[in-house]
């Protein structure tokens, strides 16, 4: 009768007993009877990428609200799984709601310059994503129907993806984080509490696109940002 071996995994591998034996014994022989084992941090921190990703699929067909009816992709995030720094805007605008990426519009472009500024890229370092996952009409602000509906989305991809600092893109979505109504220039340069994760509050990329006396504050802001996280 034949017997059935035992199998284990070990990392992401299936290995059977005589295999880690075998290994064992030839590690034995050259290092003595210490076991050093080598922690790959990329195949630990997978387990939190997996989760967001699982966490997308769980709620892209998100019909909470009205927007999930209106709109063309539910507009999740994009960037660095394990980002030190999570930028949140206010809700997709139409090319994001097009193409379900967030801020890939002339604003997002100007992010994106920001970013490589302060030696920051969306794919390195870096996650972006909005209070809203879905394009209000006509660009209108978020209802608070809205916000309630779908922060408890953005609160769990804050959970997964663990940053060191939150930045609020513009007043909405700082006024939003932070349940107050100041105005932007009074919510800039104070390091606040989002449940615990540091966010600090910056204008949004739109304004200084439409205001450009606003550039030398947003650029201080990004300075300050970024030794934040370092
Ligand atoms: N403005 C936002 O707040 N978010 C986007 O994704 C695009 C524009």
């Amino acid at each position: 009768m034949e017997r059935t071996r035992k199998r284990r995994f070990i990392g992401d591998s299936l290995v059977d007993n005589s295999c880690i034996n075998q290994y064992l014994k030839q590690t034995q022989k050259i290092y003595g009877d210490k076991l050093y084992l080598k922690i790959n941090k990329a195949s630990i921190n997978n387990s939190s990428e997996e989760k967001l990703d699982k966490f997308y699929h769980s709620i892209n067909n998100c019909k909470k609200c009205q927007l999930g009816n209106s709109r063309n992709n539910f507009v999740f995030g994009v960037g660095d799984k394990n980002a030190d720094l999570l930028l949140v805007g206010e809700a997709p605008g139409e090319r994001e709601d097009l193409e379900g990426v967030p801020f890939v519009g002339r604003a997002g472009k100007l992010l994106d310059k920001i970013l490589a500024a302060i030696s920051l890229s969306r794919d390195k370092g870096v996650y972006i994503c909005n209070v809203l996952k879905c394009r209000p009409p006509d660009n209108r602000d978020p209802l608070l129907s809205e916000i309630e509906q779908c922060e408890p989305y953005l609160k769990e991809q804050i959970n997964l993806i663990k940053p060191k600092l939150i930045v609020a893109l513009g007043r909405v979505a700082a006024k939003t984080l932070l349940k107050n109504d100041l105005a932007l220039k009074d919510m800039r340069l104070i390091k606040h509490d989002y449940y615990g994760t540091p966010l600090v509050a910056t204008y949004h990329p739109a304004a200084l696109l439409r205001n450009q006396n606003l550039k030398p504050a947003a650029w201080e802001d990004f300075k300050w940002i970024r030794n934040l996280i370092n």
